[in-house]
């Protein structure tokens, strides 16, 4: 009896494709093939098999089993059901899931072994090299170490044909996690809540918990016990790190190895190629234990995963907005339900969404509210600009520059938190009042003197800035408006000329080394003043950093949508936690014209509970998320016409459905991209409608000409 193999390709198709398997292949469920498609040949996935010979076509036989490791059922449930949640293909999320398996496999490494030949001269140099390589086969350089050689005396025997150079495969090793290691000595709150952490793995099964404790409480301490217990339970079980940030995972994956004396498989985008091939290939055989990651590490072959952290779970960055849309920490939530696996969603600031399930007992609620050992959290205090506003053409007010001039002469250090790139967000004609936007996109281009390039920060596009005004032509008629962070370097250096001011941002710090070659300054004190955006105002621990000052704590709230006032609170309550650790108490300070708004009143109060009652009551009266849901439609086309008779035909397809309203279509704030205008609806349902079915059977209903390409966007953050 014949049988046919349902195979997913990492491709935009609606399903998975029914091929024949030929005689003797033996396929099982999760096997990689090759299978052809058109004239090609893809890489997929089989995700079912069944008796019988065909269907209504004749069905092409599945090329080649690749040998490579199956992908485990776990990950392809999860697969399927995150294409479903977003309303999305499968091959979206499989091609997530298979990225790693498509990179290059490292390249064969060559090891020197003895041929049985004796040498010629048997010096006891050349006889410990003999021994060494029957010992353990290895490099001709490693094999010259170990023996305590020079490197010719291991190429002379290889040329006399005593040692014998083989290519093999090279195979990582991921050292296994050392567990009879401890962890720091835990302060009573934290062992509580690790005990909590490690009952709930002991009970097995799916569970959540919101570990949410004030920035320096130590949750990475606590959560790190629960991983250690998750790697006890089991001598196969894994665990999975996920952090927002590719600057944050270097500080995690030290600490990681610090605990478990052997350092974690590391995924995220800087990782190189072969690289992630390693980490994949170890990740779905389960050699590699630990992975830390940013968030496609969700999509991982995991073959026992047994906890999942969600660290700093309540940033944005989590989201995925391009491509195939998700929400890593919603997701992850949804990976340790098919794995039947714990998670845990650690964060100073949760969000609101976290919150509610801590709230209404979906989620363990473990909370630490005091920092570690003698450490306090940070004074903020507001600085009213409208009291005390900066010299003309400055943008740090005479309090703060007090503040940072005592800092220095204390001998420490201050972070200025301003969350843009670049030296100034807007450049316009002085002569006609032109504004520089991008040819192609509606944004303002930002100007970076680094570069000297005016850049778009939406598309990337890029252009030198022009010594005449575009427009009318004036000459030298361009002046810069408004700071970012290099126009605070400037000023800073301007102000203070010896002390040593670094920026860190994501123009400066590219790469993941580098990111840890500025975090690693910073700590140990080589750095006054750091002017940084939202990559360095998260999660790390300066000792000698005492003051904070946010230089525009209003940016956020401007242009506001639903969860700008929780954007702003968390993201400042996170640059001032920055402030104050160890046994040197901190202060921040917040520059604002807004000094009265409720989110600047909370942080100044430290009053975090009060501003989350206030917001949820808003929440909750509107029927937004967390006690309602959202999701997004964009049509975007080349062809206005077009695209305006298609977003109106699509309006009159909305399904009705109880519980659900349709607003739109309307132009999109950002209504042109890459030359493509852009329309939106905003639809908003009950937390008990099935969103997804929603969209989907309304998707299903029309049909976009070429020119328009319809996006669905399933618990909007941006509204763009
Ligand atoms: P969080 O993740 O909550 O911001 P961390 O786990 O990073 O906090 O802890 C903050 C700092 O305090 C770190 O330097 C950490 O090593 C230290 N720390 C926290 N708990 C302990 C403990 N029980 N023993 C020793 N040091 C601790």
């Amino acid at each position: 009896m014949s049988r046919i193999a349902s195979v997913l390709l990492p491709m935009p198709l609606p399903e998975a494709f029914d091929y024949a398997e030929p005689e003797g292949m033996a396929l099982a469920v999760g096997d990689q093939v090759a299978a052809p498609l058109g004239p090609r040949l893809l890489r997929g996935v089989v995700v079912a098999l069944r008796e019988g010979a065909g269907g209504n076509r004749p069905l092409k036989p599945v090329a080649e089993r690749l040998d490579e490791p199956p992908l485990p059922p776990g990950t392809i449930a999860f697969v399927e059901w995150a294409a479903r949640y977003a309303v999305d293909a499968p091959g979206g999320p499989l091609a997530i899931a298979l990225r790693g398996a498509r990179c290059p496999k490292p390249r064969p490494v060559k090891v020197v072994e003895p041929t049985g030949v004796q040498p010629a001269r048997p010096t006891p140099a050349r006889l410990k090299v003999i021994e060494t390589a029957k010992a353990t086969p290895m490099s001709p350089a490693d094999l010259a170490r170990a023996a305590g050689v020079s490197s010719g005396v291991v190429k002379g025997l290889v040329e006399e044909g005593v040692l014998a150079v083989r290519l093999v495969e090279a195979v990582a090793r991921f050292d296994e996690p050392d567990l009879s290691r401890r962890g720091s000595e835990l302060n009573p709150s934290q062992a509580a809540a690790a005990e909590a952490l490690k009952a709930m793995l002991a009970e097995g099964g799916y569970k959540a918990a919101l570990l949410d404790g004030v920035t320096g409480s130590g949750k990475t301490e606590v959560y790190l016990e629960a991983a250690a217990a998750a790697l006890a339970s089991d001598p196969a079980a894994q665990v999975l790190i996920l952090l927002p940030e590719i600057a944050l995972t270097q500080a995690v994956i030290g600490r990681v190895a610090a605990r478990f004396g052997a350092g974690p498989g590391e995924w995220h985008s800087d990782v190189a190629p072969p690289a992630r091939r390693r980490v994949w290939e170890a990740v779905a055989t389960g050699r590699c234990r630990i992975v830390v990651g940013a968030r496609s590490a969700l999509f991982l072959p995991f073959r026992n995963l047994r906890l999942i952290v969600v660290d700093e779970e309540h940033d944005s960055s989590f989201k995925q907005e391009e491509g195939f849309i998700y929400h890593a920490r919603d997701l992850a939530v949804v990976r340790g339900k098919i794995e039947n696996a714990a998670v845990v969603l650690a964060s100073a600031t949760p969000s609101l969404e976290s919150l509610r399930n801590a709230e209404t007992g979906r989620y363990r609620w473990l909370r630490l509210s005091a920092r570690h050992g003698i450490a306090r959290l940070p004074d903020i205090e507001l600085i009213d600009l409208r009291q005390t506003p900066p010299e003309p053409g400055r943008w740090l007010s005479p309090p703060l520059v007090a503040a940072m001039r005592e800092t220095l002469d204390r001998g420490e250090q201050t972070l200025l938190f301003l969350n843009r790139r670049g030296y100034a967000p807007l450049v316009l004609c002085r002569a006609c009042g032109e504004r520089m936007t991008a040819p192609d996109t509606d944004s303002w281009l930002v100007e970076h003197r680094y570069s000297g390039r005016l850049v778009c920060h939406l598309t990337g596009f890029s252009m030198p800035k022009p010594q005449a005004c575009p427009h009318c032509g004036a000459k030298d008629s361009l002046v810069s408006i408004g700071p970012g962070v290099e126009r605070v370097e400037e000023e800073a250096r301007l102000l203070f000329p010896d002390a040593r001011v670094a920026v860190f941002s994501s123009d400066t710090v590219f790469d993941a080394r580098e990111a840890r070659r500025l975090v690693e300054s910073m700590a140990a004190g080589e750095i006054d003043i750091l002017v940084a955006t939202q990559a360095a105002a998260k999660g790390h621990n300066f000792p000698k950093l005492t003051l904070v000052g946010v230089v525009d704590a209003d940016l956020g709230l401007r242009g506001g949508d639903l969860r700008a006032a929780e954007r702003t609170y968390q993201l400042l309550a996170q640059a001032t936690g920055r402030a104050g650790r160890r046994d040197r108490p901190g202060k921040a300070l917040l520059q604002t014209y807004a000094p009265d708004h409720a989110v600047m009143q909370a942080l100044a109060a430290q009053d975090r509970d009060a501003f989350v009652s206030a917001e949820m009551e808003e929440r909750a009266f509107a029927k937004l998320p967390p006690f309602g849901r959202l999701a997004a439609v964009i049509a975007s086309g080349t062809d206005p016409g077009q695209l305006d008779a298609f977003v109106r035909a699509m309006a009159e397809a909305a399904p009705n459905a109880e519980g659900v309203e349709v607003y739109g279509p309307a132009d999109a704030p950002l209504g042109l991209v890459r030359g493509r205008r852009r329309k939106r609806f905003l639809v908003r349902a009950d937390r008990n409608v099935d969103l997804s079915a929603y969209m989907a059977t309304w998707r299903a209903r029309v049909r976009p000409p070429a020119s328009v390409r319809v996006a669905i966007d399933i618990d909007p953050y941006s509204f763009l």
